[in-house]
């Protein structure tokens, strides 16, 4: 996923915001919370994450896409509440799974306050617990489940950060995108690729666990994630013939 080093100029979409205030429709809150989180999770995880949203009192927002990460948490300031934010194009078992880690950080803040690491022990005790509710052939299919299962005896900080459960949740993202979709890593040295639909990229040197890509409009030289999704700019034949796509 690409870093904009150049900071300032970050697109900003408006947020799509799901307020849990009063409202004055018949529905009742718990009602309307449910629809809003079947659009975005598993329908059998739905019940207990609205029973939480109303538990531990959190604001959840949901984003446009961020490329540095899935989601986060922020601790009560200022008399708000807490408040969580995920992306809004992730998978429903991705979403899912990004929402119960960052509700972790919630009862680990609740538990604890700002006194230990983000995802040390305290983080992975609470994260284990909430998500034991969830790992279940109603909710996830199979090889997600089997991924979750491993993953979860010792969870890295993000699922970006274990790329055997990035690799197994990226699989079940939206049927309707074309077949045109790669991760970067697949892709050949100097391929052009379409980033966020519009922006042509050149891929460029491996360093460490990022590609240097640079967008060919501007010249700027951008960091991708090695498993960032990107669209295949050219067609398949014009790449290199020992390429081969492999999933
Ligand atoms: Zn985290």
């Amino acid at each position: 996923m690409p870093v904009d080093k150049k900071g300032g100029k970050t697109t900003i979409l408006k947020a799509l915001r799901i307020n849990f205030t009063f409202n004055k429709t018949d529905m009742t809150q718990e009602e309307r919370n449910f629809r809003i989180m079947c659009k975005y999770i598993p329908e059998k995880a739905a019940p207990l994450i609205v029973k939480w949203v109303t538990l531990f009192d959190f604001k959840l927002k949901i984003t446009k896409e961020r490329n540095s990460k899935l989601g986060d948490y922020r601790p009560p300031y200022n008399g708000s509440n807490h408040q969580i934010t995920i992306n809004h194009n992730l998978n429903k078992y991705s979403f899912l799974v990004t929402l119960v880690h960052e509700i972790a950080h919630l009862t680990c803040y609740n538990n604890h306050g700002n006194k230990v690491n983000p995802h040390g022990e305290e983080w992975k005790k609470e994260f284990k617990n909430l998500m034991s509710n969830f790992l279940s052939k109603e909710i996830f299919p199979d090889d997600v489940l089997y991924g979750l299962m491993a993953h979860m005896r010792n969870p890295a900080a993000s699922s970006c950060s274990d790329p055997k459960l990035l690799r197994i949740l990226k699989r079940h993202d939206e049927e309707g995108k074309s077949g045109n979709y790669f991760f970067l890593e697949k892709l050949p040295y100097k391929t052009k690729f379409l980033h966020n639909g519009d922006r042509l990229f050149e891929k460029g040197e491996k360093r460490r666990t990022r590609f240097s890509c640079t967008e060919l409009a501007t010249g700027n030289i951008y960091l991708f994630h090695a498993l960032a999704e990107v669209e295949l700019f050219e067609p398949i034949s014009h790449v290199e013939s020992s390429f081969k796509i492999e999933f």
